[in-house]
């Protein structure tokens, strides 16, 4: 991606470029900025959106086109997973590929161009209890009619210094995504449950061989995905190791390995690493307020994005530890659009009910009275 003024390295991703400037309302401001200066410290909206991800961007295109005026409260380290991705080749309509930065700066500045507010900012805190729905951030009360949580999710990673420095470069949470540019290549996946099984036969498709890297001897995957990887001629098992150190300076080269069961190090050579030991919901926030599981992923209630508290929807990754890609979130931002321009609808044609009702008994109130 060519870097331009308005595109920032941004240390301990790597050096990743970020392109997710928010476009500028009259070519003076960014949008952004405007939004807490022209309302002081609170700003009333029919839709708040938590989150500047796929999905969270996707419901702004959406919410601004059905004139809901969205304001979204993005984070500030907007844009979400994409921001830390390079190559995305997955993501339909940009069959060269694009960089991931760079696809979020395009969603954010569709988004804008309808009329979304987006501000650069984390929610501290939330009131669900009564509407409108209560959130602060940065100093600004938001007052929401309806509120989409999009706050997406995570992955967990080792922490050591040279995945950080190698992450785009060989180093990756996402074998869906970045697979296909092992093809003929060695590589490693650390972890022990589902998604680390679920990785390396996945990457088996394109990699000449996966060495699958555990720190215990003992697994927690299902035993189907168990016994296939370890009947599959590419899949390697190496027990009771962690990963000290991604070797190499522009990319991968290699692992230096410690033993868990005893003293000793190995250097194990592959070209790519795959980190699979877990994601975290961004819920925490949200969760006095909304129902979650275990791993603290919200849940939605029914077949729609719809939570138990009415007027609170949720879009994303931030309920969706299945899929876990762009397109599907932004699918899921679509939805949560929709039915939150439906909801709106259904209570304003019932307010209108109410005061029709309300107009027609006036005049046989005063009439009795009257009488009276
Ligand atoms: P998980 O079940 O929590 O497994 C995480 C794995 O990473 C564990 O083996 C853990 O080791 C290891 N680990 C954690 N921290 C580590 C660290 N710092 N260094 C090295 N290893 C570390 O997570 P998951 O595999 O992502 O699965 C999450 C949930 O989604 C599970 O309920 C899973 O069943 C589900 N899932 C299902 C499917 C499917 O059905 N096809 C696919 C993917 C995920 P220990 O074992 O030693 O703790």
């Amino acid at each position: 991606m060519s870097e331009d003024a308005t595109t920032k390295k941004t240390p301990g991703l790597g050096g990743i470029s970020l392109n997710f400037v928010p476009a500028a309302g009259d070519g003076s401001a960014p949008v952004s900025q405007s939004v807490a200066a022209a309302t002081g410290e609170s700003v009333d909206a029919r839709v708040v959106i938590v989150g500047s991800g796929p999905a969270g961007l996707t419901a702004a295109i959406y919410a601004a086109r059905a004139n809901l005026a969205p304001v979204v409260i993005g984070g500030l380290a907007g844009g979400g997973q994409l921001m830390i991705t390079s190559d995305v080749e997955n993501y339909p309509g940009f069959p060269d590929g694009i960089q991931g930065p760079e696809l979020m700066g395009l969603f954010r500045k569709q988004a804008e161009r309808f009329g979304a507010r987006v501000v650069d900012a984390d929610v501290e805190r939330v009131d669900l209890s009564r509407r409108p729905f209560k959130l602060w951030a940065a100093g600004v009360e938001y007052r929401a009619q309806t509120v989409i949580v999009a706050t997406g999710a995570e992955a967990i990673w080792l922490g050591i210094e040279s995945e950080t420095r190698l992450r785009g470069r060989g180093v990756s949470a996402c074998a869906t995504c970045d697979g296909f540019f092992f093809r003929d290549k060695e590589v490693a996946v650390v972890g022990g449950g589902d998604s680390a099984f679920e990785e390396a036969l996945f990457l088996t498709r394109f990699a000449s061989k996966v060495h699958l890297i555990h720190r215990r001897d003992q697994f927690r995957c299902s035993k189907i995905l168990k016994a296939r990887a370890m009947a599959h001629p590419k899949v390697e098992i190496h027990l009771s190791r962690t990963v000290e150190e991604v070797l190499g300076t522009e990319h991968v080269e290699a692992l230096r390995l410690a033993r868990t069961d005893g003293p000793g190090e190995e250097r194990l050579s592959v070209q790519g690493l795959f980190i699979a030991i877990g994601h975290r919901p961004n819920s925490a926030v949200f969760r006095d307020w909304l129902v979650t599981d275990e791993k603290g992923y919200l849940r939605t209630d029914g077949p729609t994005t719809a939570t138990d508290i009415d007027g609170v929807f949720v879009a994303g990754d931030v309920d969706d530890h299945r899929y876990r890609q762009a397109v599907t979130a932004a699918g899921e931002g679509c939805r949560a659009a929709i039915d939150v321009e439906r909801w709106l609808e259904a209570q304003e044609s019932d307010a209108r009910a109410r005061e029709a009702a309300s107009t027609a008994a006036e005049p046989r109130r005063a009439a009795e009275a009257t009488t009276a």
